[in-house]
């Protein structure tokens, strides 16, 4: 069975296309088996991974709203093992359309039973938002992974976010559970970074994973051409980093099972 794993943080720009797009390469890299979803109508994980938004077929829109089989919307990514689920801005009516839809919230874990034996890890990447798409991920999810910038109020709006994990574990999931919470765009030459990471292990205590990642310019690079870090560029900072998340994300699977 895999481990399904939503990449949410409703604050736009913190890095949780980075995280979901990086890690599930990484994962993969290390011989996993990993579907990556893009939930997000902006489909900056489907470009950031090669795929022309304009020339799918299917996406995951089709899932949600008009219940396509899943195994017809995936397809290949540059990278061996990972498999994706595209998006496009034909998502951004699904919010709108599914307030009156029947399951409305279990739609996404739903079309995701078919496939749960085929893959070790399904990452979500979910939209800047509280809403139903990032509902459907939480309620599809085991874990949710947040990525917090390492910037001026980073810890703003996470309060929110984690009544809306206890709204979804009472009413839609009772498993959900927090799988990590991971620093990113870490500078270490203000003074800044470095408060914010005491503040955010001070909230989130052993939940804060080991890993930071670096600001580093080649991970901004990267999605423009089509490539994760690992492909773009496997010796860089970046690169380095989320090998190493990944490492961590395995071993606390492992844990788990055990
Ligand atoms: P989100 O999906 O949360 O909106 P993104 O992952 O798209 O955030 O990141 C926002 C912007 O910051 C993007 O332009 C991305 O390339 C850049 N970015 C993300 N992480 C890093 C990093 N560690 N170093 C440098 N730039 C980054
Ligand atoms: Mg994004």
């Amino acid at each position: 069975m895999s481990k399904v794993i939503a990449v949410a943080n409703q604050k736009g720009g913190v890095g949780k296309t980075t995280t979901a797009v990086n890690l599930s390469s990484c994962l993969a890299y290390k011989g996993k088996k990993v579907l990556i979803l893009d939930i997000d109508p902006q489909g900056n994980t489907t470009s950031g991974l090669g795929i022309d938004k304009k020339k799918i077929n299917k996406s995951i829109y089709d899932i949600l709203i008009n219940e396509a089989d899943i195994n017809d919307v995936l397809v290949d990514t540059p990278v061996e093992n990972l498999k994706l689920c595209p998006s496009n801005i034909e998502l951004a009516g699904a919010e709108v359309e599914l307030v009156s839809s029947i399951s409305r919230e279990t739609r996404l874990k739903s079309a995701l039973e078919p496939v749960r034996n085929d893959y070790d890890f399904i990452l979500i990447d979910c939209p800047p938002s509280l809403g139903l798409l990032t509902l459907n991920s939480l309620t599809a999810a085991d874990k949710i992974l947040v990525p917090i910038q390492c910037e001026y109020y980073a810890l703003e709006g996470l309060s929110q976010l984690m009544e809306t994990v206890k709204l979804v574990q009472k009413h839609l999931n009772k498993n959900l559970d927090v799988e990590g919470v991971v620093l990113t765009m870490f500078d270490a030459r203000t003074n800044l970074s470095i408060q914010v990471v005491e503040e955010v292990k001070k909230y989130f205590k052993n939940k804060v994973y080991r890993t930071i990642i670096p600001r580093n310019v080649r991970l901004s690079e990267a999605p423009s051409f089509g490539l994760p870090i690992i492909l773009y560029d496997p010796k860089s900072k970046g690169a380095e980093c989320y090998l190493e998340l990944a490492d961590e994300v395995i071993e606390y699977s492992e844990e788990e099972v055990q």
